[in-house]
């Protein structure tokens, strides 16, 4: 019997190793691995760019405490200032950490402007900011909730694509809307460019912050550095992760510096957060999502995945209901229950994750390459096929 929680239901598969796209499982299988440890690899297995800098920091220093000055965290918020709207960055160590530090920015920066009443947070019902007590409260699902009450307040909440509902839920003791850019774990949703602009409008209105949850659609996945670039919009405060360590645990919170400045020392910390070992690792992680030509390239290969997956929709209008998502954030909604479909894909060696809404979640790394979405295609023809 494993000694393990039984909090995770665990598919019967285990890896010895991955490389690029691929992951090789105990028994010697191959696997197309487009699941990527849920948008984290963003640079694939093994990336001998990401191992070089790595190993040279761990023959230097891992870690040291917040209360020195850290170079290597100096650059990399420096740069992912320069390429955002941010001015100001703090370092955590996963994307329920950077949501909380989120609302925490927010609140606080009502507090140092002589507003403390300012303190509610407005959500999306059923979305998703990570697993602490507020992060699953601010996600209004009844599911997450369940039985670790007491209810954390200072949460509302809205209906996605409802305007109505949201223009009702905000009150004078809002502080700020949050939602994720696209909406991932509920079903690969994405918020249009015009509604993220309306949002923005209805912020400055009211003047409260804009937060965008940016931990799984961030950092290139979407094919801009960050998803609400397509919109042209000024967010406040993003909370970024999954992508920015290549697998490292990194989290961060961006903000303006409007709202930055109300950060004063004391008033956050963490003792992992921005450590020397991961800021090498995501300044490693930058150099290449950086380069020129690199986000076209994810642009690129995804107008052509998204292409290819409508193809089968279309030959298969029975079973897939519609191709979802931006950039290499996909979501292929199925009419029914989609776990036998994955279980089918994972036969043919191809691995995907569940989403909300009967949607399977394609996740390949950022450097997929053409065949590798061809090998896939494949394979998911072929499961369509075997089920009409
Ligand atoms: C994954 C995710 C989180 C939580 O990140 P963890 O690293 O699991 O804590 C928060 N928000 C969004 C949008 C996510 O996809």
């Amino acid at each position: 019997m494993t000694a393990l929680a039984k909090n995770y239901n665990r598919r019967k598969i285990a890896f010895k190793r991955g490389k690029g796209s691929f992951l090789y499982s105990t028994k010697g299988e191959k696997y197309l691995d487009f699941v990527q440890g849920i948008a984290v690899n963003s640079l694939g297995h093994a990336n001998p760019y990401l191992i070089k800098h790595m190993k040279r920091q761990a023959n230097k220093v891992w870690h040291v405490s917040n209360s020195f000055l850290i170079p290597e965290g100096e650059k990399l918020a420096k740069r992912l200032t320069q390429k955002t709207f941010a001015d100001f960055v703090i370092f955590q160590n996963s994307g329920t950490e950077a949501t909380e530090a989120a609302i925490k920015v927010a609140r606080r920066y009502f507090y140092s402007i002589g507003k403390p009443q300012k303190n509610r947070i407005l959500c999306v019902k059923n979305s998703f900011h990570g697993r602490t007590l507020a992060a699953i409260f601010a996600s209004g699902s009844k599911k997450m909730t369940e039985g670790f009450g007491p209810k954390v307040d200072g949460f509302d909440h809205f209906e996605f694509g409802n305007h109505k509902s949201l223009k009702k839920a905000i009150t004078n003791k809002t502080a700020a809307i949050m939602c994720e850019t696209v909406m991932g774990e509920s079903g690969i949703k994405v918020i249009p460019d015009w509604c993220l602009r309306e949002l923005r409008r209805i912020c400055n209105k009211k003047k409260i912050l804009l937060i965008l949850d940016e931990v799984q659609c961030g950092i290139g996945r979407s094919g801009k550095f960050l998803a609400y670039e397509y919109s042209g919009v000024k967010p406040d405060i993003v909370p970024i992760a999954k992508g920015i360590g290549g697998g490292f645990p990194i989290g961060a919170v961006l903000m303006s510096k409007k709202v930055g400045l109300s950060m004063k020392p004391g008033t956050h910390g963490s003792t992992f957060g921005g450590n020397p070992l991961a800021m090498s690792v995501g300044n490693a992680v930058l150099d290449q999502i950086f380069k020129k030509g690199f986000l076209s390239n994810v642009k690129k290969n995804s107008i052509y995945f998204h292409k290819e997956l409508n193809k089968i929709k279309n030959k298969f209008p029975k079973i897939i209901k519609e191709v979802r998502g931006i950039g290499l954030l996909i979501g292929l909604q199925l009419f029914n229950d989609q776990t036998k479909f994955i279980e089918k894909l994972m036969a043919k060696k191809l691995l995907t994750i569940r989403a909300g809404e009967n949607v399977i979640r394609i996740l390949p790394p950022l450097t997929v390459k053409k065949n590798e979405i061809d090998l896939a295609i494949k394979i998911i023809n072929e499961v369509c096929e075997k089920i009409e």
